[in-house]
């Protein structure tokens, strides 16, 4: 039998959470259903409207945490970025089921969702009785399962950039085409304005403990132009091989860190550079 607590409202989870920092919350459950842990207490939140809602707002979209995949594929407000990367997890029943709070919850740098709210620069409202606090995805993911989240505090939404979003590129390699769990996942952003980078960013996923993306070396070519980030290439390229120390997991250390440099190479080439 599950033990658990079905609050019926945000507010009444958050205080289950406050009282008991020991109750797992449970969404979708697609990752919880495989870990089957014993004697844990659930906090389901599959029931909660208030985390089910994607709205606009000025400079954002939000995402509720307890959005799933499939509603996000049938709304007009996510972006196409979002929309290939979620459209690639699993199969209509995962999809159905799992949402945007459980793959960021889990922990995973394998989570698709995940990868493109990395290069997004994508924000997290974590909420707790005490209030809420706004975390950028990238200082959220401590290290390994890690996660900057206090033990009475829940993921309620995620905010993502309306702009800069369009020129992008993604590719998701797993071990088939359809039905596979990230290998490496790749997803770059570059927007271009009066001839000049304003802005690139470069995102690694499954390939190291969390998510990979180096801002200071994206910013090696921020502000140039096409040509002289050409200039720059080779650098920034041996800057990336340096910097990217990658774990193995199903497939070496190797094969991921060339697979990353050539699909990180591939997006260059593709938008000019
Ligand atoms: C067969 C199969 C295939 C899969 N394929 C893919 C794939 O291709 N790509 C991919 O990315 N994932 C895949 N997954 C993993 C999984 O479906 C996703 O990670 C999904 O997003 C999890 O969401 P959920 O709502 O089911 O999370 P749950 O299982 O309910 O929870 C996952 C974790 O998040 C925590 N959590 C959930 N909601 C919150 C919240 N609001 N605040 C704080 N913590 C929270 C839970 O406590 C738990 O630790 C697959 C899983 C299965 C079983």
């Amino acid at each position: 039998m599950v033990n658990g607590y079905r609050p019926a409202s945000l507010q009444e989870a958050l205080e289950i959470k406050n009282n008991m920092n020991t109750v797992v919350p449970y969404a979708g459950g697609t990752d919880l259903m495989v870990e089957n842990r014993k004697g844990v207490s659930y906090l389901f939140l599959n029931g909660l409207e208030e985390l089910k809602q994607i709205k606009e707002e000025e400079d954002y979209i939000s995402i509720g945490a307890g959005v799933t995949f499939t509603q996000a594929l049938g709304s007009d407000l996510i972006h196409p970025l979002m929309k290939e990367a979620v459209s690639r997890i699993a199969a209509p029943a995962i999809r159905n089921t799992g949402t945007f709070g459980g793959n960021i919850g889990n922990g995973s740098a394998k989570a698709d969702s995940v990868l493109i709210f990395y290069v997004c620069g994508a924000k997290l409202r974590l909420a707790s009785v005490q209030g809420e606090r706004l975390v950028d995805i990238n200082d959220f993911y401590i290290g390994r399962k890690k996660l900057d989240l206090r033990p009475e505090e829940l993921i309620t939404e995620i905010l993502i950039p309306k702009k800069g979003l369009d020129n992008y590129y993604y590719k998701k390699v797993g071990g088939r085409n359809a039905l596979a769990i990230s290998r490496v996942a790749f997803a770059g952003l570059i927007s271009i304005e009066e001839g000049r980078i304003k802005n690139m960013a470069a995102a690694f996923g499954a390939v190291s403990d969390t998510v990979l993306r180096f801002q200071d070396l994206e910013g090696m070519i921020i502000g140039k132009t096409l040509e002289e980030a050409k200039a720059v290439k080779e650098r920034l390229l041996a800057a990336y091989e340096d910097r990217m120390v990658l774990t193995r997991g199903r497939v070496s250390a190797e094969y991921r860190k060339t697979v990353c440099m050539n699909l990180f190479k591939d997006f260059l080439e593709e938008k000019g550079i």
